[in-house]
Parts: C-alpha cells; sequence; structure tokens
C-alpha cells in the first residue's frame, strides 16, 4: 500500500473501492471536512463486469428504476437528494428520456462523479488493489459484489467464526456467501388469497408459507412457457457456478417436464382446503418479513427477462395481480452475513472503525447501494469528530432497507432492495394501494433527518 494510506488517515478516512458506494462514501465524508483516500483497483485490475476506470461506472442498465414520488425507488431518490447525494446530482445531470425511470447517459454520469470527486481538495484517488484490510481507522469497504479475490479472501478469514458474532449460530454460518441466483419477491397484498392457501408441508411449521394450486393442463402450460422464456444475457464469467440444490428455473425446465414438478413445485404434503385434494403441483411463497407484506417464490431463482417473469409467472394460480417488489436475478454476489456482522450505522459489530457498504452488504442495486454508502460517509466523518453515529429512521426507504439488512434471519440472508413492504405499517390503515403507498411516502420524507 502507497505511504498516501498513512498521510491520509492520520486525519481522513479510508474507502476502498471507488463504485456507486464507495463514490458516495468519500464525497459525503470529504464534504464534511475530512481528508478521504479513496482506493480503486481499476484500471489496474478490472473485475469481470466493470469495463472503463471511471468511478461510478454502471456495470448494466443505465436505468436507476422508477422515479415515481409513489414508487419507494422513486422515494429513495427524493430522500438521497435530500442529504445532498453526489450520485443522484450527477444522475439528474445526466438523465436521458426514460417515461416514470429515471435513466442516465452511464459514460456521462460516470465521468461527472469522477470529475467532482478527482477536484475535490479533501479527496485523493488512488489507483491500486487493496489486497488485506487495512490497520487504520476509519475505513470504508464499499467493494461491491465482484469483490477483488483476494481482499474478498482476507474478509472471509476474518469473518468465518467472527467472535462479535452474538448469534449463537453463528459458527454454523459461513459468514461470506457467493451466491448466483435469487427468487422474486411479491407484495403480500397481490396475492390472491381466495385460491393460495395458507400451509406448511405435512403441517409443519405453521402457516409461513402460502401455496398457489396447479392442475396438471396448468402445470403443463406454464412449464411449457418457463421453456420457452426469452433470459437475460448472462457474461461468461457467470456461466457455470450454479449450485445443484439451487439451480434456475429454467434450467430445471429444460431438464424436463417432472424436473420443477419434483422440484421446488412438488405438492407432497399440502392438501387443498378447497378441494380436500393434494394438487399437481404447487408454487410455494414463503414470508419475506414478519409484518407479512413480502413473500419469496421459494426455489424461483432465474435469469428470466423481467418482462418475462412478470408475464409468465402471473399465469399461476393466485398471481394474476401479482405486484413484483424485486426479480428473480442470477450473478455472481459476494455478500456478508449482515444480520450478524453489521450495525445499523453500517459499522462492523466489534470493530466499528470499520465500515462495510454497498452489494456487500446485501444491499441490491445501484443506488440502494449508494445510499449506504451516504451514510457509512457521514457516520464515519462523525467518528472522526468524536460524535455519535447515527441511524436512519425505520420510516425511511433507505433507513428501512438498512434495518432489514441488520435484523433479517441470519440463516437464509437475501439481497434486498428497497420497496415499500420494509416500512412499517400506517398508524391508520389505507386500502387504496396507491393512497397507501403515497402516505408512506409522505411520512418517509417528513422522517428525512438532517445529516448536514
Ligand atoms: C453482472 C452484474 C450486473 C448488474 N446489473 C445491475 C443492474 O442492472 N442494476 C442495478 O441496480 N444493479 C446491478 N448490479 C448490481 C450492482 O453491482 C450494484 O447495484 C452496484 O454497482 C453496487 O455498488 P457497489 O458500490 O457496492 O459496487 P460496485 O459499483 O461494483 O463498486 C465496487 C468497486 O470496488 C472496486 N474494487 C473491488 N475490489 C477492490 C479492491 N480489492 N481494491 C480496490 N478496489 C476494489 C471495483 O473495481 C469497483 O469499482 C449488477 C451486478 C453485476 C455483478
Amino acid at each position: 500500500m502507497t505511504d498516501l494510506l498513512v498521510r491520509g488517515t492520520q486525519t481522513g478516512i479510508i474507502v476502498i473501492g471507488g463504485g456507486l458506494a464507495g463514490s458516495e462514501a468519500a464525497w459525503q465524508a470529504a464534504e464534511r471536512g475530512a481528508d478521504v483516500c479513496l482506493y480503486e483497483m481499476r484500471p489496474a485490475v478490472f473485475t469481470p463486469a466493470h469495463k472503463t476506470d471511471r468511478l461510478a461506472e454502471l456495470v448494466c442498465s443505465n436505468s436507476l428504476k422508477s422515479d415515481s414520488p409513489d414508487d419507494c425507488h422513486g422515494l429513495l431518490k427524493r430522500e438521497l437528494t435530500a442529504y445532498g447525494s453526489v450520485i443522484m446530482t450527477a444522475a439528474r445531470a445526466h438523465a436521458v428520456p426514460a417515461g416514470s425511470a429515471l435513466a442516465v447517459d452511464r459514460d456521462a454520469f460516470a465521468a461527472e462523479v469522477t470529475a467532482r470527486l478527482t477536484r475535490h481538495p479533501r479527496i485523493t484517488i488512488v489507483r491500486e488493489e487493496i489486497k488485506a484490510i487495512p490497520e487504520e481507522r476509519p475505513v470504508i469497504i464499499a467493494t461491491g459484489p465482484l469483490t477483488s479475490e483476494r481482499l474478498a479472501g482476507a474478509l472471509r478469514d476474518r469473518f468465518v467464526n467472527y467472535p462479535a458474532s452474538a448469534d449463537p449460530s453463528a459458527d454454523l454460518l459461513d459468514l461470506l456467501y457467493f451466491y448466483d441466483a435469487i427468487s422474486p419477491v411479491i407484495a403480500g397484498d397481490s396475492i390472491d388469497r381466495t385460491v393460495a392457501f395458507a400451509a406448511s408441508r405435512y403441517n409443519k411449521g405453521g402457516d409461513d408459507y402460502l401455496n398457489c394450486p396447479m392442475t396438471r393442463e396448468e402445470y403443463r402450460l406454464f412449464w411449457e412457457e418457463i421453456r420457452a422464456a426469452e433470459l437475460t444475457p448472462i457474461h461468461s464469467f457467470e456461466g457455470t457456478r450454479y449450485f445443484e440444490g439451487c439451480l434456475p428455473v429454467e434450467v430445471l425446465a429444460a431438464r424436463g417436464e417432472d424436473a420443477l414438478r419434483f422440484g421446488p413445485m412438488k405438492p407432497v404434503g399440502l392438501i387443498d382446503p378447497r378441494t380436500g385434494r393434494q394438487p399437481y403441483a404447487v408454487v410455494q411463497l414463503r414470508l419475506e418479513n414478519r409484518e407479512g407484506t413480502m413473500y419469496n417464490m421459494v426455489g424461483f431463482q432465474t435469469r428470466l427477462k423481467w418482462g418475462e417473469q412478470r408475464r409468465i409467472l402471473r399465469t399461476v394460480p393466485g398471481l394474476k395481480s401479482a405486484d413484483f417488489l424485486r426479480y428473480g436475478s442470477i450473478h455472481r454476489n459476494t455478500f456478508i452475513n449482515a444480520p450478524t456482522l453489521l450495525l445499523e450505522t453500517m459499522q462492523l459489530k466489534g470493530d466499528p472503525g470499520i465500515f462495510l457498504v454497498g452489494q456487500l452488504t446485501g444491499v441490491e442495486g445501484y443506488l440502494d447501494s449508494a445510499g449506504t454508502g451516504l451514510l457509512a460517509g457521514v457516520n464515519a466523518a462523525r467518528l472522526l469528530r468524536g460524535e455519535t453515529p447515527v441511524v436512519l429512521p425505520e420510516t425511511t426507504a433507505l433507513g428501512s432497507l438498512i434495518r432489514h439488512i441488520c435484523h433479517a434471519n441470519p440463516r437464509d440472508f437475501q439481497p434486498m432492495n428497497v420497496n415499500f413492504g420494509l416500512l412499517p405499517p400506517l398508524d391508520e390503515p389505507i386500502r387504496s394501494k396507491r393512497e397507501r403507498r403515497q402516505a408512506l411516502a409522505a411520512r418517509a420524507l417528513r422522517d428525512v433527518p438532517d445529516l448536514s
């Protein structure tokens, strides 16, 4: 490591990784008077997905998702703007027409972030791969889902059997996951309960599952649709790492008509109360949060295009009006077991000088990642000034996401993006979905704290 690191941290903060989260963290800390040394390994070392040497490069889509005030992604944008996000400033400056979404000219956007950070008098950018966790504090680790192998190894060594794990089950957990596939998440209030029935296989485990029953004919049509569906193109480096126990539905479907019915869609141990019989196949939905506002489609990890997921999965009985809070996707994704390791300030339990942010913590998405970086930048600067780090209100989109990753069940922790299902319910229930969302968004914006 260069001596800049030591110079930079006598009064300052180290940030490792100049992606969405790291760039935002560096900016926020520097704006609060801290000297920041930002380490980015590109262009000396590239990830398999990044193509340029720019900071905040968008590796895939140029869409930052919905900009509508009634959508939780739209709410997150407004919160980040209120906090003075550099990522949002650059995004607005380089927006391209995309209906109700905020999409950007990716090159101009990344160039703008790079220029702003390069010009900042308190930020020094060093192009170097960091291979071990530095001794200096505070340090913000923002190396993303494609964290370099050497640093990922150092993190794994550090976290396996991590002594600060309060959870007695932690010794059973591999605290750094390599995870290839995620299943869609559906809004609980969009599931037709007159069709989907609550039951666990053989009545084990209470009624935490909803089951969408299928007849032979419905199953056959569904299987044919999956087999013929369009898939998201895959990077060559991602193609070979499926775990046999976690295969995408389209891979299973290609193995034959019954593969899904003997796999994630097996109906054994489930009796449909309306027919008194076992269905031919089922799609199981598992509670994703305690409030029951989100359900995960069990075993439905997939790389079907989003439009195809919407079209085909809505043919499942009970899911005709399914509202997808997160789509299934597949890519290499290194992330820590945040519920075991992280505080809501983004600090590591037991070593509060280390902050972990971005997709590495199990949040999913460009702005969700930038948001966690924002909070860490604010808190690292506070730490340096001897002030207590802040926790964001759980009624805000970003606060609820961070709360979720820090308090989810560590045993089946999966990446998550902001969505209204994470927010605590309103004091007065509102039936209309649109009005409920508007009320949740209004409450969130009222509760956004002044972080200056
Ligand atoms: C193939 C793929 C496609 C994706 N598509 C989308 C999408 O369409 N929309 C979406 O919202 N999200 C997408 N994501 C998720 C996306 O990665 C995150 O939303 C976002 O980029 C995460 O921000 P981050 O700052 O955590 O990580 P990144 O933006 O990846 O930033 C991490 C940075 O750390 C650097 N780095 C890594 N290791 C080291 C090291 N040891 N030393 C120094 N620097 C290091 C990297 O070069 C990189 O610049 C995709 C991810 C992948 C892998």
